[in-house]
């Protein structure tokens, strides 16, 4: 069997700092676990721009069509602001997300142990939490048409159209359902079926979706709104979230942050299953380029860490290895490093990017 390929685009700012941890794990996987993988590089974002005028060339599109998983950094800087909106570092990473059709965005929000006393919620309510929003990312109010700000009368209307199709429903209420089977087994769906008719249509479409092919797992719905409260109140309640692309926004970025710091959060992005039967995925940390901090050593790069570890268990099947990178991750918080973005503790040093990537690693070949 050919080893699995893995693109790498590190992108701009801290992405590349971040990248150089990940790339130690990869590294040791295939020495210590035989899980070897050919691993190629290019750019995206400022530095494609610099190199080529576009924030994503089209070989490098091509390249992130054809391999297992996309693993990307962040894109982003001051020095791009002025740019035209078309080649902006952002539009590269809209180009990946829109061609590779990533309709399946999955953000997890899981409070480690260690950090338990980070989040804005009390310690109880946070602990031990381990949950994913699946939120629907290649439809919706945001590409509906039609769209735009027009004259009415002597006034000026803003409009925006949501609008959704009963197969893109169809297939991210799959993806969350194949996702509640590898973890809790329970899935809710969250729109405004009470009124709007895109959400009754939801409701219905998940419904049908389940009782034809996921009977098995506990499926319940609950109104968007009634479903933020229930996450600040008891997210501990939750499993998978589905959601539409304009309700997934905001819920995936409330649940994230009851968890802590943006330097711990990792995302997957799927899309259709391709020809060896593995979904098209990009991996990334939520966070941006952190034009702050980069080129410090300051940059905690347990997301991008993270972000591996889901591509080990999306892409690649080895959930067993994910939760030992997990686990890694929690084991070197347990003994109490933290980089800058971490700190809350008094008389705790800050360790740098690369001590908190090779102490992960040390955790690593401790767990064998
Ligand atoms: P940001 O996420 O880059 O930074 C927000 C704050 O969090 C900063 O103070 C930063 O220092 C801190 N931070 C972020 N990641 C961190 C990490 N891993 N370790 C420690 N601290 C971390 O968001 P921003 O400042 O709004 O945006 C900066 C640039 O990044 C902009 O150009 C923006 O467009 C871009 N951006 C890119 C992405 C992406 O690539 N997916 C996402 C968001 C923002």
């Amino acid at each position: 069997m050919p080893n699995p390929t893995l693109l790498i685009l590190p992108g701009d700012g801290i992405g590349p700092e971040v990248m150089a941890e990940v790339r130690k794990i990869i590294t040791w996987m295939g020495d210590k676990r035989d899980l070897a993988f050919d691993v190629s590089e290019d750019l995206v974002g400022g530095c494609a721009y610099d190199k080529h005028g576009v924030p994503l060339h089209d070989d490098t599109m091509a390249r992130a069509q054809e391999v297992d998983a996309v693993l990307l950094g962040a894109v982003g800087g001051p020095k791009y602001d002025d740019l035209d909106f078309s080649v902006k570092p952002e539009r590269g990473l809209l180009r990946l997300r829109k061609e590779m059709d990533l309709f399946s965005n999955l953000r997890p929000a899981q409070c480690f142990d260690a950090l338990a006393d980070f989040s804005s919620l009390k310690k109880d309510v946070v602990a031990g939490l381990d949950i994913v929003i699946v939120r629907e990312l290649t439809s919706g109010v945001y590409f509906g048409e039609p769209r735009g700000i027009f004259k009415e009368g002597n006034e000026r209307v803003g409009i925006n159209t949501q609008r959704y199709t009963e197969s893109e429903i169809a297939r991210v209420a799959r993806s969350a359902f194949e996702l509640a089977r590898k973890r809790g087994n329970k899935v809710c769906s969250m729109e405004k079926a009470n009124v709007m008719e895109s959400g009754q249509l939801w409701r219905d479409v998940v419904t049908e979706i389940h009782a034809a092919e996921y009977s098995d797992v506990e499926l319940s719905h609950m109104y968007a709104d009634a479903g933020a409260m229930q996450l600040c109140r008891w997210p501990k309640q939750f499993d998978v979230i589905v959601t539409d692309n304009l309700f997934g926004d905001m819920l995936s970025d409330m649940a994230a942050m009851l968890t802590g710091s943006l330097g711990m959060l990792p995302s997957a992005s799927l899309g259709v299953p391709m020809d060896n039967g593995r979904p098209k995925a990009l991996y990334e940390p939520v966070h941006g380029s952190a034009p702050d901090i980069a080129g410090q050593g300051k940059a905690n790069p347990i997301a991008c860490i993270l972000s591996f570890a889901m591509a080990l268990r999306y892409s690649f099947d080895r959930g067993d290895e994910a939760e030992r990178v997990e686990q890694a991750v929690e084991t070197v918080l347990a003994d109490g490093l933290r980089t800058a973005d971490l700190l809350g503790e008094e008389g705790v040093t800050p360790v740098s990017t690369s001590e908190m990537g090779d102490a992960i690693v040390a955790a690593l070949d401790a767990s064998l």
